[in-house]
């Protein structure tokens, strides 16, 4: 399986390529878990990164075309991937393409989760998540047992610092004008599937078995 998650920040493509791996276990490729992991370690990248992130805006598309190139070069993509938050940009996507052909192989599907911004905002706003393991929960729909703590590693449970309601409006308004286009980019391409993200947390991996069985 090898598959391109699109949505807005907040459509839930962690959550379903999460649910995805219970069933294949193919490699999780999210862009911004990439770039989170080299700001906590304090890479030069991180630091770079960090700024465009706070800012709810795009890190640079060579640095993260870079950093997918030599991702998907590693054994566990063999079998597969799913890639979360990347192509975002049309460049991206081009480079992908290019990068795809180089290795011999094709995607399955572009799955686009569908969503609106206020749902988007409230999701967002309510989310937080664990610093240690990355536990994702929810202040209404899956609070912590103790208040801020880790019901899994005793971690402490916080808010993204991108998570904050003026810096989602500014991802939202990057996604509509840089993200979005690449729907029509794939569905040019025949592989789009659109899923309704308001659709539970299993609704991509039943929405692609359900097309496989046709
Ligand atoms: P995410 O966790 O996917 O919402 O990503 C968090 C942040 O990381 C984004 O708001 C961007 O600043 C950056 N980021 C993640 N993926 C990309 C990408 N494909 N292109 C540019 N910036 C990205």
């Amino acid at each position: 399986m090898r598959i391109i998650l699109l949505g807005a920040p907040g459509a839930g493509k962690g959550t379903q390529a999460d649910s995805i791996k219970q069933k294949y276990p193919v490699a999780h490729i999210s862009t911004g878990d990439i770039l989170r992991a080299n700001v906590k370690a304090g890479t030069a990248l991180g630091r770079n990164a960090k700024t465009y992130m706070d800012a709810g805006k795009l890190v640079r598309d060579e640095v993260i075309i870079g950093m997918v190139e030599k991702r998907l070069e590693e054994p566990d993509c063999k079998e597969g991937f799913m890639l979360d938050g990347f192509p975002r940009t049309t460049p991206q996507a081009e480079a992908l393409d290019k990068l795809l052909k180089k290795l011999g192989l094709a995607l399955d599907a572009a799955v686009e989760l569908e969503v609106s911004d206020e749902v988007v905002v409230g999701r967002l706003t309510t989310r937080r998540g664990c610093k240690n393991c990355g536990e994702i929960y929810n202040t209404v729909t899956k609070p912590t047992r103790a208040a801020g703590i880790c019901d899994k590693c005793g971690g402490s449970v916080v808010q993204r610092d991108d998570d904050r309601e003026d810096v989602i409006r500014k991802r939202l308004a990057v996604y509509h004008e840089q993200t979005a286009p690449l729907i029509e980019y794939y569905r040019a391409q025949g592989i789009l599937v659109t899923v309704d993200a308001t659709g539970g947390k299993d609704v991509v991996l039943k929405t692609l078995e359900q097309r496989a069985a046709r």
